[in-house]
């Protein structure tokens, strides 16, 4: 069912839309509302900060608006690059054709401060504002620091509460019935982040109930198997691109048809890379 918002204050605005009409609003899994907009037109208004504040009159202190993201992995990227220098990200973009303003934001999936020693390399995930630029980024890599580099889209895993570590009943950690915190390293009653245990055969999975790894790792046998059906089921995790109107975007993941054009590193396109996966680390709580 469409909404409609009037903006009765803006009818002798010509360049603002005398309404905008809300396609759909989906809840997401931490309590925030994805609502559709019918138009470009409509989209390109609440990208105005003033509108934005405007329309957020109408709700309660606590509600913020998030423009959509498209995040991509990439793999490999020299640690030189400082994802905060906005000079580094003009000069990604630049070199990949991207309009300005496309990557909204980088980070790196580990602090670098936290990389082994003698690592010159870490992953990276890159935000962008638009499907079409993240989906460039997929099919053709970026230049980074000199280096040019490949990766994947990133899809939404389970969510994992951070205070009991259940994926069970989609709830965050503010909204954990469990009183104590649980530490997703060793499974003691104490914050992950404080947990003191580095030698990983005494990490204890909670979810698994077993020592010799982390409720956070990526190779729990919880969390695969987690996302392994959460995949099968998510319509999103079957292709390679974010979706658009665009046919070359619709290639599956095992589509045996795909170019095969511009990378070798088809193994870890295909699906996570295990190897890398291990490096992923605790998210903070
Ligand atoms: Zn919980
Ligand atoms: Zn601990
Ligand atoms: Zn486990």
């Amino acid at each position: 069912m469409a909404i409609e918002l009037i903006t009765k204050d803006n009818e002798d605005n010509e360049d603002i839309p005398k309404s905008l009409v809300f396609l759909s609003a989906r809840r997401l899994p931490h309590g925030g509302v994805l609502y559709e907009l019918d138009s470009t037109e409509s989209a390109l208004w609440f990208n105005n900060p003033a509108n934005k504040s405007k329309f957020l009159e109408h709700f309660g202190v606590e509600v913020v608006i998030k423009d959509r993201a498209f995040h991509v992995l990439i793999e490999n990227v020299p640690i030189s690059f400082i994802p905060d220098n906005h000079a580094a990200i003009d000069d990604v973009e630049k070199k990949a054709g991207l309009k300005p303003k496309s990557i909204c934001k980088a980070r790196y999936i580990k602090p670098v401060a936290r990389c082994n020693p003698g690592q010159r390399t870490a992953h990276v995930i890159f935000t962008f504002s638009t499907k079409e630029g993240a989906n460039h980024a997929i099919k053709f890599g970026l230049a980074v620091a000199g280096k040019k580099v490949y990766g994947r889209k990133l899809i939404q895993e389970p969510t994992r509460c951070l205070k009991c570590h259940s994926f069970n009943s989609a709830h965050v950690a503010v909204e954990c019935p469990q009183e104590h915190d649980t530490c997703g390293t060793c499974g003691g009653q104490h914050r992950t982040a404080a947990c003191t245990v580095t030698d990983q055969s005494k990490y204890h999975c909670k979810n698994c109930e077993v020592e010799g790894h982390a409720a956070w790792s990526r190779d729990c046998p919880t969390f695969t198997n987690k996302w392994e059906s959460y995949k099968n089921r998510n319509e999103d995790a079957k292709y390679r691109f974010f979706l658009t109107d665009d046919p070359l975007t619709w290639e599956t993941i095992n589509d045996p048809s795909r170019s095969g054009d511009e990378d070798v590193n088809q193994d870890h396109r295909q699906q996570p890379c295990p190897q890398h996966q291990q490096r992923f680390p605790p998210p903070v709580d």
